[in-house]
């Protein structure tokens, strides 16, 4: 770096869980000794105490990377949860409210999305009081979180206890979203949907930023933390809360960033964990026609739900093929024109999401022109310190499938 420009890393984001606490709690308690950031460019550098507070996601923080809160009774407690901006948009634009009903979360763990969402749902209801927990519990919404992964469903299911959202959230765990029966009684109200399944992963952000699934230690248990046991393919770079589980993929080759060459080296793991380099542009081209196939056939089945208004579809790819090309074939499959899915506008977004810019992109030949402006991004390295990302929020206006109170 010869122009002078301090080299800048990726803040420390910090969601407030409002299931336990609230931002003026703890600008008041943990956050005491800090100075407020006017810019998060001012929380992008190592060193110092100083707190930014976001200005689209509410009950969002950013500090410097080397602000350790992982000892804070904040953290051990689960009323700070470590969640980088860009994640936070889904349950965010998602906005479940009362009339949306019952809430799928198809793929979620480690429950970030998840826990996000119950502190929502909560913060839309006036007979919720954290201070009595059993408040909660009573709510008549329920999240419905689907894991297909038998060890990352255990670390989904310690994050939502110690977000003290268990009472509101059923954890299906080790189940594929792709069997649960649209039809079933079990998911009548099912009025709203996440989904943010695998993905290449090729918007995270490098080794140091994120640590090992954003869960305190004690909460971790074992080798979930790190993905799959054994650490297959999973060898401490790239981690975050959105890395892709090992062995739910569509193809059998697993693929990473090399965190030294993080935008040069594409590397891929085979079934024993062993690097594969990507050497042609073909070998990248089928791994992001796999994932898309498997990204379009969740997204297709969340449509199939009778009841639901509402979806996001989300993804930690840069990648247009895992996401605005996912959006175009969604919206042209038979389900979506039946039952009049479309993707939400810009004007129609919740506050924060609408003030957003960073919009999707319009394709080299301008196939996705009608769903960008629609479509978020978060790119990392633009100066918002986020990880890459992508999020398209899609609606329902059509006749049938009310909620039923
Ligand atoms: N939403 C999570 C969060 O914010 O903490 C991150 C989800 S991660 C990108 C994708 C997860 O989906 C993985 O844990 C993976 O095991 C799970 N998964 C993949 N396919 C699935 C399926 N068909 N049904 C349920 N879960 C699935």
């Amino acid at each position: 770096n010869t122009s002078g420009i301090p080299v800048t890393t990726h803040p420390r984001w910090i969601r407030i869980n409002t299931l336990k606490t609230t931002l003026e709690d703890q600008l008041a308690t943990t956050f005491k000794d800090y100075t407020r950031a006017a810019e998060v460019s001012e929380v992008q550098k190592r060193g110092g105490k100083k707190i930014f507070l976001d200005a689209h996601v509410p009950n969002l923080i950013a500090v410097p990377p080397s602000a350790d809160l992982t000892k804070s009774a904040a953290y051990t407690s689960g009323a700070l949860i470590f969640q980088d901006k860009a994640s936070c948009f889904p349950a965010y634009l998602l906005d479940p409210l009362a009339e949306d009903g019952d809430v799928i979360d198809s793929c979620a763990a480690p429950g970030n999305k998840t826990t996000h969402l119950a502190s929502i749902l909560a913060s839309h209801s006036p007979a919720v009081d954290i201070a009595d927990p059993s408040t909660l519990a009573e709510l008549p919404q329920r999240i419905h979180a689907f894991e297909k992964d038998k060890v990352r469903a255990t670390t989904l299911a310690k994050m939502v206890a110690l977000a003290g959202s268990e009472g509101m959230t059923k954890i299906h765990a080790a189940t594929d979203f792709l069997k649960a029966d649209p039809e079933s009684p079990q998911f009548a109200k099912v009025g709203a949907l996440l989904l943010d399944p695998s993905c290449s992963g090729s918007g995270i952000v490098g080794r140091d930023d994120m640590p090992e699934l954003h869960l305190p230690s004690e909460a971790k248990g074992g080798p979930a933390a790190g993905g799959k046991p054994g650490g297959k393919g999973a060898k401490g770079k790239g981690k975050g809360k959105d890395k892709p589980a090992e062995d739910e993929k569509p193809s059998s080759q697993k693929r990473k960033r090399d965190s030294e060459e993080e935008e040069k080296v594409e590397v891929l793991l085979d079934d024993d964990g062993v690097p594969t380099a990507i050497t042609s542009a073909q070998d990248l081209q089928a791994r992001l026609a796999a994932l898309a196939a498997f990204q379009l056939t969740l997204l297709l089945h969340a449509m199939r739900f009778p009841g639901a208004r509402k979806i996001t579809y989300s993804t930690c790819s840069e990648h247009n093929e895992e996401n605005e090309g996912v959006v175009l074939a969604a919206l042209g499959s038979e389900v979506a024109r039946e039952r009049g899915w479309r993707v939400l506008r810009r004007d129609e977004q919740v506050g924060g999401m609408k003030r957003w810019d960073v919009r999707g992109v319009e394709g080299p030949e301008g196939e996705y022109e009608k769903i960008s402006e629609g479509c978020i991004r978060a790119n990392k390295g633009d100066g918002e310190g986020t990880m890459g990302f992508f999020v398209c929020p899609f609606v329902r206006d059509g006749e049938g499938g009310d909620v039923e109170a």
